[in-house]
């Protein structure tokens, strides 16, 4: 962003409701843009954060390598290679994909652990290190209820109204802030899709003759999705971790009852139930069962949510970010991906915001969702939307920005729900192009 005049920048002071991946990286975004954060996260602790493994596209990673993310510290790891193979006889249904994303898209694809990244994104929104000032984190705060007029959100536990320049609603797929902006109720809803969870130590599986081949023929950084032809289950590997850890997804399409839609779900699952979702799998992928009740770590099953894409993501003072604006479907892994790239805009919008006259000129670098900017300046290579221009007008108020937020991050953010609908080895820019075509034009697709 250039500023032709440079008036001394307002510290604006903001709330953020949750200290997920979208909380926390607002938080490094807008203190970094020189204001004074406040977050208020539901949980007692966030030293406990439990969960599998998460994997980052390159767009992501180059934000974060602008907000100097120590990768090796998080002991995040490179995807060197990803191949589709039959779950039941192991035979390859594809050639290995081995796209070289740091030359192709000027960052890797990262696999991360969610709770190293949510440390590392921690320390760098709280830590007194780093440009602007740290973040302050308030844990047992759940926001109920937003004023976004005025700029308030009710905290619970004190019964008490807060108030900002500034609110940015960050606070996951259950959130109630997009009722607040667009005035009538429309929650996330669950799916057919479900997830078991689980890790194993890269050391148990290679111990044991009969799934060390599932490792030692693709080597380190290998994802592996095992597809069964029913069409309706399937287990994703990838390693986190420094590869020390496995992290599986083992998907499975199951009906929803009449109760059960209007809410996502969670169920603790035993080593039996992992079988039974893998009954028909390949006998070594099955060994995998018992690896997990000598480990313990299957993750309560997990029925995903997800909701159209809404009208608009922004009102008065307060903006939705996150699972909170777009819940989608895990399938290809947008999610997080799409929520640091909102914390990333908002960043790049409010930078040295000032009441007075600015001119300044946000620009994309691509309309790739793998973007290939390779620029290390502070705010050009974040991608606000496709391959637009996004002129904010001189003297831009809060309500401004929030408005060009929502015209550059709307269109992206619903083409990346509606993409994540599709089933992982189909491409998703042949599948939904019609639909996207009406939000974008065809020059400012993502690819995938
Ligand atoms: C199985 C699975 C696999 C996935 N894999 C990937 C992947 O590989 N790549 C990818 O990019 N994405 C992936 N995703 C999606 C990704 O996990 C989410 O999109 C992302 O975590 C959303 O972050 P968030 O901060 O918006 O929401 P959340 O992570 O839900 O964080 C919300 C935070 O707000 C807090 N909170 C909730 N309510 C309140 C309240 N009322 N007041 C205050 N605080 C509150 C919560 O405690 C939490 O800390 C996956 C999702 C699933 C389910």
């Amino acid at each position: 962003m250039e500023s032709t005049i440079r008036p001394q920048a307002d510290e604006l002071s903001i709330l953020v409701a949750g200290a997920g991946i979208a909380g926390l990286c607002a938080a490094i975004a807008l203190r970094r843009a020189g204001h004074r954060v406040r977050i208020l996260e539901r949980s007692p602790q966030l030293d406990n954060e439990i969960g599998a493994a998460i994997t980052l596209a390159p767009h992501a990673v180059k934000i974060m390598r602008l907000w100097r993310l120590d990768f090796a510290k998080a002991r995040l790891i490179p995807r060197l290679g990803q191949t589709f193979i039959d779950s039941v006889t192991l035979a390859e249904l594809a050639p290995t994909d081995r796209t070289n994303f740091a030359s192709q898209y000027g960052a890797p694809y990262l696999f991360a652990h969610r709770v190293d990244l949510h440390a590392a994104l921690r320390t760098l929104a709280t830590s007194p290190d780093g440009s602007g000032v740290p973040a302050e984190l308030h844990t047992s705060s759940t926001v109920v209820e937003y004023d976004a007029e005025r700029g308030g959100v009710k905290v619970a536990e004190t019964g008490r109204w807060e108030f900002a320049d500034l609110v940015v609603a960050a606070d996951g797929v259950h959130s109630n802030a997009a009722t607040h902006v667009l005035g009538y109720h429309c929650p996330a809803h669950a799916t057919t899709s479900t997830v078991i969870r689980f890790l194993i130590p890269t050391r148990e599986i290679l111990d044991d003759p009969h799934t060390a081949p599932l490792l030692r023929r693709y080597g380190e950084g290998h994802c592996s999705f095992y597809l069964h032809r029913d069409q309706q289950r399937w287990l994703v590997r990838y390693p986190c971790r420094d590869n020390t850890l496995q992290n599986f997804g083992m998907y499975v399409e199951r009906p929803l009852s009449k109760r059960g839609r209007n809410r996502s779900q969670q169920q603790q699952c035993r080593p039996d139930d992992l079988r039974a979702a893998m009954a028909g799998f390949h006998p070594s992928l099955l060994r995998l069962c018992d690896k997990t009740a000598s480990t313990n770590t299957i993750l309560p099953l997990w029925r995903c949510a997800e909701r159209s894409p809404l009208p608009s993501c922004q009102r008065g003072k307060l903006v939705v970010i996150g699972d909170a604006s777009h819940p989608m479907l895990p399938h290809r892994g947008f999610g997080a991906v799409t929520a640091i790239e909102d914390a990333a805009a908002l960043g790049v919008l409010f930078e040295d915001f000032v009441h007075t006259t600015t001119t300044a000129t946000a620009t994309a670098p691509g309309s790739n969702l793998n973007s290939n900017s390779t620029s290390n300046s502070k705010s050009d290579s974040v991608p606000l939307s496709g391959s637009a221009r996004t002129s904010i007008p001189p003297s831009a108020s809060i309500s401004d920005l929030l408005e060009t937020f929502q015209n550059v991050r709307l269109p992206r953010t619903s083409i990346a729900q509606l993409y994540s609908q599709v089933e992982t080895n189909k491409d998703p820019t042949v599948e939904r192009r019609e639909e996207a075509l009406r939000m974008l034009p065809g020059d400012q697709l993502p690819r995938e």
